[in-house]
């Protein structure tokens, strides 16, 4: 094996480092297109109530399918945002598109159909996101109680006045907000109690677990002290049977995973709605847990 000079480890460190940063201009720069050619829109999961196995309403994920690429996960691509400066375009867009099919949800419905739209954390703390979020709530006059902002506990960790303050204020224009993915990160436990929330959303690596006892105390610790906090409870990433009815049995509000669906396209999800509203048995969800 030939031996390396410094020399030698040095030029290989930078040609690594112009292919990566060449690599990701690219994919700046593909991003930026596929927010102009709109090639980002929204797949819906379904959150059902524990208990009636009724719809409760839905979860917006963000989907970019990349021409000659395929699907890019959205960790991926709102990352890219994030570094790129490009996350207050494409944050508003998604924001502006979940309304505008919560508008259309309720307005077929001629009730408030809930959609949560998630908002990473340098979006949430961007000065511009409350007025954004004013702007379309009048644009598209929905009902602000229809909406819900999923934000994660890295955001309120790192800058928790700020925060508090941003959330204060979205609050006060009616909107609910959920703290996603709580459970597995540096949650501070008293957050819960200083931040303005209306819901926790238990992160999936504590519900995959279940049924184990192990897991259950600790979904049934998480589920009583957002109960004396009045808070709500969502159960993520629920996959079978066992793990819905042992997360219900803990006390959990609200379901969702794959078990009942996977994210699903606007008209998809639009089916279930109306499959609800007709009266219809969802998919034997409630006939299966209410034994
Ligand atoms: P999240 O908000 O915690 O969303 C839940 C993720 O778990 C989604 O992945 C969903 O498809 C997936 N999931 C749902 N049920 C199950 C299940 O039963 N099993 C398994 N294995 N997975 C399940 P997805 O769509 O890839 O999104 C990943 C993350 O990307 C989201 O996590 C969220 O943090 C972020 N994200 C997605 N859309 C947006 C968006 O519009 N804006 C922002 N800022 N972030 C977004
Ligand atoms: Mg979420
Ligand atoms: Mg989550
Ligand atoms: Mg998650």
């Amino acid at each position: 094996q030939a031996k390396r000079t410094p020399g030698t480890a040095l030029a290989m460190a930078e040609q690594r480092f112009e292919q990566m940063s060449s690599k990701s201009l690219d994919n700046e720069q593909a991003l930026r297109k596929g927010i102009r050619n709109h090639e980002i829109y929204l797949d819906y999961q379904p959150k059902i109530d524990a208990v009636s196995g009724r719809l409760l309403g839905f979860e917006a994920l963000a989907r970019w399918m990349r021409p000659g690429v395929g699907m890019v996960s959205p960790v991926e691509f709102i990352a890219i945002a994030e570094r790129t400066g490009l996350i207050p375009e494409l944050g508003a867009m998604l924001l502006e598109q979940a309304c505008r099919q919560i508008a259309a949800w309720c307005a077929e419905l001629g009730d408030c159909m809930p959609v949560a739209v998630n908002v990473s954390p340098m979006q949430l703390l961007n000065r511009g996101f409350l007025q954004l979020v004013e702007r379309v709530l009048s644009e598209t006059g929905i009902p602000p109680r229809c909406l819900t902002l999923e934000i994660t506990e890295s955001a309120a960790v790192d800058n928790l006045d700020d925060t508090q303050l941003q959330l204060q204020q979205l609050s006060a224009l009616g909107i609910d907000v959920a703290m996603d993915d709580f459970g597995t990160g540096f949650s501070s436990l008293s957050m819960l109690r200083q931040l303005p929330l209306s819901t926790v959303k238990i992160d999936r690596g504590l519900i995959d677990p279940l049924p184990a006892p192990d897991a259950v105390a600790v979904v049934m610790a998480i589920c009583q002290l957002a109960a004396a906090l009045d808070l709500q409870v969502v159960a993520e990433g629920i996959e079978t049977l066992e793990q819905a009815v042992a997360a219900r049995d803990a006390g959990c509000h609200a379901l969702q995973g794959f078990f009942y669906a996977r994210p699903l396209t606007v008209a998809d999800a639009g089916e279930w709605m109306r499959r609800q509203q007709a009266g219809a048995d969802s998919g034997g969800v409630a006939g299966l847990l209410a034994g």
